[in-house]
């Protein structure tokens, strides 16, 4: 891991401190950037849900705190295209315990962090970048910082030419159980005519409960009918009952803008997108928090390169664009796939809609051999962003370069260069540096990973 001088270090401001600023904060202030993370709490009470992978995510980048607030992982029912299935689970997460932990995290790896909200930021005729912000007492203030990571989420100032996806909203209210007690935590999906509904009930017993809506045909009612709208939805939901039975709802509803949106200019020489500022997804993924880490994990490595090696930079943009694109279309085709699987109301607009975006394209191609080629790309090297020749395939547009620190691309080509299954052993064996009076074990199990994998068929000739 490559890592700067604290003394004459560039200092970055992170503006946003939800999961995807504080990992950047994090790896930023491992390499020894002096990092200002500036952040407003958001003003209502989340409750969303992830997978383990999550959990890997959060261990990875060093947000222990945060991982400790994730409840254990509790079961989930779906009913989706009339049909219901209870094999998943899922971990519940209160976002504002999550929230704040996520800020302890990023104090205790020195990350400097303000309880302030940020107006704006403009770069400097001397080059510096001003950043324009409110105290908590409201005072303005300004500060000079080299580098900017952009991490508003959602409420990040909107880049020119996104893409944008299906407008889309979710309103999500809180219910109580009239008579308290300690609950068992389970969450449930459930489609209808207009939308889904994701439902989460806490160990004491509160309820979440979200509906996702099209904003232009859903015909939602003045404010103040807002809540009636919801209680009538649910109530013709079969996994509702067990949420809605012997609670009341409380407080305001919310409503969450979650229409899939991915920025352009997501990297420039003074600043980098992250998270949901720079590729936010449709919440039936429900890999939101997932998606903000991966762009998290590798924007350390992408502005380390852009401030120490300014010859690379174009390389590292590219780097950051192209996997944050890749991870959004995935998600994006992931979801318009299971949107299709529902097919009880082939006319409604919310359906009809969702099931067509992004494209038509498939979520997996066929490989075949011929399909499988070497190319130059951009990879991540101890910390920078360095250019590598890779291993091209359908699935993997950007190329596998190592697995278990072994180059693929160079293997490859010797085994491609050969007409048996035998000489591939030899030539893999020599590259892997295996004696030649012992049985080459590594240059097998590469071979066979090859097969595996669809990249070589040598088919008879053994
Ligand atoms: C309805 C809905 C349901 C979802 N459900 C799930 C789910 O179940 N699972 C999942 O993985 N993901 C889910 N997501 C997505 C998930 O919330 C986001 O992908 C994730 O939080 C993005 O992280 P982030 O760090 O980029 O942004 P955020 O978590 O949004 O963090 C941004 C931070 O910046 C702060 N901020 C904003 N503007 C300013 C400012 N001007 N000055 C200072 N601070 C500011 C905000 O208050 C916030 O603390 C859902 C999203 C929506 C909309």
């Amino acid at each position: 891991m490559s890592t700067v001088k604290t003394s004459s270090s560039p200092s970055i401001a992170v503006l946003g401190g939800g999961p995807a600023g504080a990992a950047t904060a994090i790896g930023l202030a491992r390499m020894g950037y002096a990092v200002i993370l500036f952040n407003t709490p958001r003003r209502f009470a989340a409750v969303e849900g992830v997978s383990d992978r999550v959990a890997q995510g959060l261990q990875q980048a060093g947000l222990e705190q945060a991982l400790a607030t994730l409840a254990p992982p509790s079961p989930r029912r779906v009913m989706w295209g009339g049909k219901e299935s209870a094999v998943n689970t899922e971990r519940l997460i209160y976002r504002p315990d999550f929230d704040a932990a996520l800020l302890r995290d990023a104090a205790s790896h020195g990350v400097e962090w303000r309880d302030a909200w940020v107006d704006g930021w403009k770069v400097e005729d001397s080059g510096r970048i001003a950043i324009d912000f409110q105290t908590t007492d409201e005072a303005a203030a300004r500060l000079f910082v080299d580098f900017v990571v952009e991490a508003r989420g959602r409420a990040a100032p909107l880049s020119a030419n996104r893409v944008r996806g299906v407008e889309t909203v979710s309103l999500l209210q809180y219910w109580h159980p009239t008579t308290p007690g300690e609950e068992k935590a389970h969450s449930a999906v459930q489609s209808f005519a207009a939308g889904w509904a994701w439902l989460a009930m806490g160990t004491d017993g509160r309820r979440y409960l979200q509906l996702t809506l099209d904003v232009a045909t859903a015909n939602l009612p003045e404010k103040a009918r807002l809540g009636d709208f919801c209680r009538e939805h649910l109530a013709r939901l079969e996994l509702a009952h067990a949420f809605t039975a012997g609670a009341e709802p409380e407080g305001e509803l919310h409503a969450r803008a979650c229409t899939p949106i991915l920025a352009s200019g997501i990297t420039d020489q003074h600043c980098i997108r992250v998270g949901d500022a720079a590729a936010a997804g449709d919440p039936l993924s429900g890999n939101g928090i997932f998606l903000a880490l991966s762009s998290a994990l590798q924007a350390p490595a992408v502005i380390h390169t852009l401030l120490q090696h300014p010859e690379r930079g174009v390389l590292a943009r590219d780097f950051h664009f192209q996997r944050l694109t890749g991870l959004f279309y995935r998600f994006a085709r992931i979801g318009r796939d299971f949107y299709a699987k529902e097919d009880q109301w082939p006319n409604a607009p919310f359906w009809q809609t969702r099931r067509a975006w992004p494209d038509a394209e498939p979520l997996h191609r066929a490989l075949t051999p011929e399909s499988v080629h070497l190319a130059r790309r951009p990879v991540l090297s101890h910390g920078e962003i360095i250019e590598a020749e890779v291993v091209v395939t359908p699935d993997n547009p950007l190329g596998i370069w190592l697995l278990d620190g072994i180059e693929l691309a160079p293997a490859l080509a010797l085994v491609r260069a050969v007409k048996t299954a035998k000489a591939a052993r030899q030539a893999l064996a020599a590259y892997l540096g295996e004696p030649e009076n012992e049985v080459p074990r590594n240059a097998e199990r590469l071979l066979a990973w090859f097969e595996e994998q669809g990249w070589i068929d040598f088919g008879n000739a053994s």
